[in-house]
């Protein structure tokens, strides 16, 4: 059931309050449920059920032809997993959503059911490396070629675009480095072109921008991260038209890149204080990147809430706030000093992933690209010195304490 619109609620309203739309937490703690649910709980029930019973021959039939909406078998989806997409698709503008079992998932899901043998896709190169992996090692040997440019420049994007274009791919912010599309002229391009547009928008989140508003035909989201928000769940989400989505669904039925029930409810769990989560993981992103801008022993943060990033004016002008991650740079370390302060904090976890209530810590030369040369390295903008925070909702004076304690470590 959708959220109706109740003009007699005060509940507050902290997104739009010209008009009488339900707000961001009001849609977060509701969408997508029904008002009275089995047994009268107040939370969804975790069906536990790989299949659902037919009474007789007939009412297969029936289901069958007149297209019921109803469990068949677990692998098209199950009761826990239609209340998250319905939930998610509301809380992105979307029409619809479709979950997948992992944000990999959920990135293949759309790679495969759009693209064929021949095809070509344009990528910005920053990017989370294993969907670089993917379409490297495994989209080319069926025949799908992807052409990597560099991060922002539309020209050279547009300029690569082909008779066999089908699809214009990038992140936003990209991953470490923050970088932000310019999401209408993204989108323009692809319209221009007749090319379909693909934003994995997992850093972003639909709270601090919501690229279907602009146009962009696909979203996707490793809802393992802040949507889920408590490190304990992976999960994917690909938000696109009713019509755009069809075969996607379709698709991950075969695949069965699906939930278990139990993962189901999680998720929809975390994302009742999604609006909340999402407001402090902004405030002390921003609290952060601040402290370590006017730190001495810190030679370079990038954040798109500082002046100082490249990309701070779109940013500002698109996005309600900046997210929990910060990347930045020591003044004169090496790898070692560089891990030598990783190894020092305290608060932060040492871990990949982010977008949890619990900060993580890391140095992106160790954990995602040790094995990688140096020249791959600097291609990738991937430095030494380099640490990635995602900041998770402890206070911001704790863990502002905690990192200057650890950055007193390197001499
Ligand atoms: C984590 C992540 C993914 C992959 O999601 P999983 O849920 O780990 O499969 C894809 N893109 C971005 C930007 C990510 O941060």
């Amino acid at each position: 059931m959708q959220m109706t619109n109740n003009k007699n609620t005060d509940a507050p309203n902290s997104t739009t309050p010209a008009d009488a739309k339900p707000g961001y937490s009001t849609l977060s703690v509701h969408a997508g449920e029904a008002r009275q649910k089995p047994v009268n709980s107040i939370t969804d029930p975790i069906v536990m059920a790989s299949t659902f019973t037919f009474e007789n021959t007939d009412s297969i039939i029936s289901f069958i032809e007149n297209n019921e909406e109803r469990g068949e078998y677990g692998r098209y989806g199950v009761p826990g997993e239609q209340v998250v997409e319905k939930k998610l698709a509301a809380l992105s503008g979307s029409e619809e959503a479709v979950l997948f079992s992992s944000g990999m998932a959920a990135l293949v899901g759309i790679f495969n059911s759009k693209l064929s043998s021949g095809d070509e896709i344009i990528f910005f190169d920053e990017c989370y490396h294993r969907s670089r992996e993917y379409c490297k090692k495994h989209l080319s040997r069926f025949g799908i070629v992807t052409h990597q440019v560099k991060t922002g420049d539309y020209d050279a994007m547009e300029a690569a675009i082909n008779s066999n274009t089908k699809m214009l791919v990038s992140e936003s912010p990209t991953n470490p480095h923050l970088s932000i599309m310019d999401l209408e002229r993204f989108a323009a391009i692809g319209k221009k072109c007749g090319v379909e547009t693909m934003i994995d928008a997992t850093l972003a989140t639909p709270y601090n921008v919501r690229p279907i508003e602009y146009g962009v035909d696909y979203v996707m989201h490793s809802a393992t991260k802040y949507m889920g928000g408590h490190n304990d769940l992976l999960a994917g989400v690909v938000m696109a038209s009713s019509e755009k989505i069809e075969d996607i669904r379709s698709l991950r039925g075969v695949m069965g890149a699906v939930n278990s029930p139990h993962n189901c409810y999680l998720l929809e769990r975390g994302l009742k204080t999604f609006e909340l989560r999402m407001q402090r993981h902004n405030e002390n992103g921003q609290a952060i990147a601040e402290f370590l801008e006017a730190h001495p022993r810190v030679s370079r943060v990038l954040y798109p809430g500082l002046e100082s990033h490249p990309y701070h004016k779109i940013a500002t002008e698109t996005m309600r706030g900046f997210g929990g991650l910060v990347t930045f740079e020591l003044a004169d370390a090496d790898w070692k000093a560089t891990a030598k302060v990783v190894d020092s904090t305290e608060i932060a976890r040492i871990a990949p992933s982010l977008g949890g209530v619990e900060s993580l810590i890391e140095q992106p030369l160790v954990m995602s690209y040790w094995n990688y040369s140096p020249e791959e390295r600097a291609s990738f903008g991937i430095s030494d010195n380099m640490i990635r925070l995602a900041l998770g909702i402890e206070n911001a004076d704790d863990l502002i304490r905690d990192l200057d304690q650890a950055l007193s470590q390197v001499i």
